[in-house]
């Protein structure tokens, strides 16, 4: 079977070297494990922490061994009671096309409520990372602004349609025209703004936010977030969440100092990780779901075919190639 291992550590972007294609066979499963067969690879830009070697939440991928993400798979062989042969199970797995795993560390999801690829965006960690943090760090009321970076994402496009259910003015940022259509027209964002072609983003957030910002939801970091604190409210909350346009520097950006911004608001800023809610994340999901069936909850995906694929998806993410949640298919 094909598996993809890191070759090497990537310094400042990603490229095709630091991935390595090789094959490997397929032990048996023993008890208490199943043999699967990937049927969808999640790609996040949070991969890109694990290729680095440096300090984070979670421990980075060894070199030499298999990269691992979220990943749908279907069960070939059980040797456990929990699953059956032809079940559909997410977890964290390695980017190889056939594995044996142990039961325990996967969950079983249901074909017949949501597409599979679903698992890993909407009703997965991108929807949960929208959903809780939104609600648990942004504390949104009604009739307030909120905007979103990286809004055209998997996370982006979420938090805006809740934003909106729970009664927001919302106005997202995104890398192109296209995607700045696709959020109001798809997604009901009442404003958008493409950063790639506003020369003055402060001035821009500030038109489109007459009343200021009450949350922003920040997916990117860097610039497009210093223009957003020219703009806070009174009591104002930013959820940090991502910061994809530093991901691949290589030294600490030249950044204003958000202090004075913040005391002079009584703003509040903080990080979010989504592992440290995984008490409400059936919580979360079961909302996620309820909005999908009532119609006030979409998504879109962008979708990659082929095994060998995943790398240049992975790699596209740092592009904005993608619209929604970026699968690969296998
Ligand atoms: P997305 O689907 O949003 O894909 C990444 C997007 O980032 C691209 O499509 C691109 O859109 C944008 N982007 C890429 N480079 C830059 C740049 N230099 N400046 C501004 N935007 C850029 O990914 P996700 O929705 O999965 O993740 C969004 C963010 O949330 C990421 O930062 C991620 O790390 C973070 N995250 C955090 C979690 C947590 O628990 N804290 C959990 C999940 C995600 P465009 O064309 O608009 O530039």
């Amino acid at each position: 079977t094909k598996k993809i291992l890191l070759n090497s550590r990537p310094e400042g972007r990603p490229g095709d070297s630091n991935f390595k294609f090789e094959t490997e066979q397929v032990s048996e499963p023993k008890e208490g494990e199943v043999l699967l067969k990937t049927e969808y690879v999640s790609v996040d830009p949070y991969l890109r922490g694990r290729m680095s070697d440096a300090k984070s939440y979670i421990p980075p991928f060894e070199v030499g061994k298999p990269i691992s993400s979220l990943m749908v798979a279907e069960v070939l062989e059980s040797k456990s009671d929990k699953l059956q042969k032809g079940d559909h199970v997410v977890g964290m797995l390695d980017w190889k096309e056939r594995q044996v795993a142990s039961a325990e560390e996967l969950r079983k999801v249901d074909e017949d409520k949501a597409p599979l690829s679903a698992y890993l965006g909407i009703l997965g960690m991108t929807g949960l990372t929208a959903y809780l943090g939104l609600t648990e760090i942004g504390k949104p009321k009604k009739g307030e602004t909120m905007v979103v970076s990286g809004a055209a994402g998997a996370v982006g496009s979420t938090v805006g349609q809740i934003g909106k259910i729970l009664g927001l003015k919302v106005i997202g940022i995104a890398g192109t025209d296209e995607k700045v259509e696709m959020i109001k027209n798809e997604f009901g964002f009442d404003e958008g703004i493409n950063y790639n072609t506003t020369d003055n983003m402060t001035e821009a957030i500030n038109k489109a936010c007459p009343d200021g910002i009450d949350v922003y939801f920040d997916n990117v970091g860097g610039e497009i977030s210093e223009a957003i604190l020219f703009n806070i409210n009174k009591f104002s909350r930013t959820v940090v969440c991502g910061a994809i346009s530093v991901y691949n520097e290589t030294s600490l950006p030249k950044s204003i100092s958000v202090q004075p911004f913040l005391i002079k608001k009584s703003s509040m800023m903080q990080g979010f990780v989504i592992s440290d809610y995984s008490d409400r994340h059936s919580e979360g999901v079961q909302q996620l779901a309820k909005w999908l069936q009532e119609g006030k909850l979409t998504y879109t995906e962008t979708v990659r075919e082929g095994f060998e694929n995943i790398p240049q998806a992975f790699l596209d993410l740092f592009d904005g190639k993608n619209k929604g949640k970026m699968v690969v298919k296998v």
